[in-house]
């Protein structure tokens, strides 16, 4: 797989404030990178110092294997703020300005503008436009050029559902079409219906990352008792779903990667000579899931 970015053990303090830690990530061609973390996790940052906005104090960071300059550049596009245009002018003529200070172009407005849905709405100023259609824009803006990567941050902040929807099929057919993208979201559901790839970050430190459906996957858990608490947790590591464990003062608390059943569950002890006093089942939303990784690291 062709490494498009790779970010290697950045740091950046302010003033006491460890906003960056030591954090390395490495996206690769194709993906849709989300980087997910609360409210002040340095995931602004760290966009800023790949863009090369601000410098980090510590590491390095190379895109498509080369320490960037102008000309890499020009293969990224991105979005880390609100949406600004001039507010009198249309879409076509507010990227024909950004055209111009891009160095690009006018040939490759309509592509974006249909691509955005914005097409029918591009004689309309942009004053009048929905806070959803100004951030199509910005996004439009930003793929002027066929950049071959789209950097956005928490892309759909601020917007109804129906602005939400439209930016995440807007995101996932700008993937489609062979752009990597990275954005940075808070929002757990988000990074799941658009990402494939998650990075998660708390307190600027990289907790883990991985695929999606790996990291974020739903494991339901179940608590179980038997009067032999020993074989039961050798028994259920047995099971094909059996991910991990923890002992409880009488139970034990078992995670699988998939589905299980309780009476099946049941079974598959029984067959193993283990006699469940307890069975219970605890089901954990996502967001649960995602609090949990957070404080487990603290
Ligand atoms: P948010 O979603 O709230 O923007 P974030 O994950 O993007 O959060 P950052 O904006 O990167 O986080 O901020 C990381 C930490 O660095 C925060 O504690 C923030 O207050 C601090 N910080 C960011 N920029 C500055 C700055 N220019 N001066 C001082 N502190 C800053």
């Amino acid at each position: 797989m062709e490494t498009v970015l790779s970010i290697n053990q950045i740091s950046k303090q302010y003033g006491k404030i460890q906003a960056v830690n030591e954090l390395s990530l490495e996206v690769t061609k194709g993906q849709i990178f989300g980087i997910l973390g609360p409210n002040g996790s340095g995931k602004t940052t760290t966009l800023s110092i790949i863009l090369d906005l601000i410098k980090a104090d510590q590491g390095s960071y190379e895109w498509f294997g080369e320490t960037p300059d102008k000309e890499s550049r020009k293969r990224i596009g991105s979005v880390i703020e609100s949406p600004n245009f001039y507010p009198y002018l249309n879409p076509t003529v507010n990227l024909q300005l950004v055209a111009d200070i891009k160095d690009f172009g006018y040939d490759d407005i309509d592509r974006v503008l249909q691509l955005t849905g914005l097409d029918e709405r591009k004689k309309s100023k942009f004053r009048t436009f929905s806070f959803g259609m100004k951030q199509r824009l910005a996004i439009a803006s930003a793929l002027l050029g066929k950049p071959e990567v789209l950097i956005l941050d928490e892309p759909t902040n601020g917007l109804d559902p129906q602005g939400i929807a439209h930016i995440r099929e807007l995101i996932l057919e700008v993937a489609h079409q062979g752009t990597t993208i990275i954005m940075a979201s808070h929002l757990l559901d988000e990074v799941q219906k658009i990402c494939n790839h998650v990075a998660v970050l708390h307190k600027g430190k990289k907790l883990f990352d991985g695929k999606v459906s790996e990291v974020l996957a739903i494991s339901d858990s179940f608590e179980l008792g038997s009067a032999d608490p020993e074989s039961l947790a050798s028994a259920v590591k047995l099971h094909p779903a059996y991910q991990s464990h923890k002992s409880n003062a009488d139970t034990i608390q078992v995670f699988f990667k998939e589905k299980v059943k309780p009476g099946e569950l049941n079974a598959f002890l029984f067959e193993r000579g283990v006699i469940l006093s307890h069975l219970s089942e605890r089901k954990r939303t996502l967001e649960q899931h995602f609090l949990e990784l957070l404080q487990n690291n603290q």
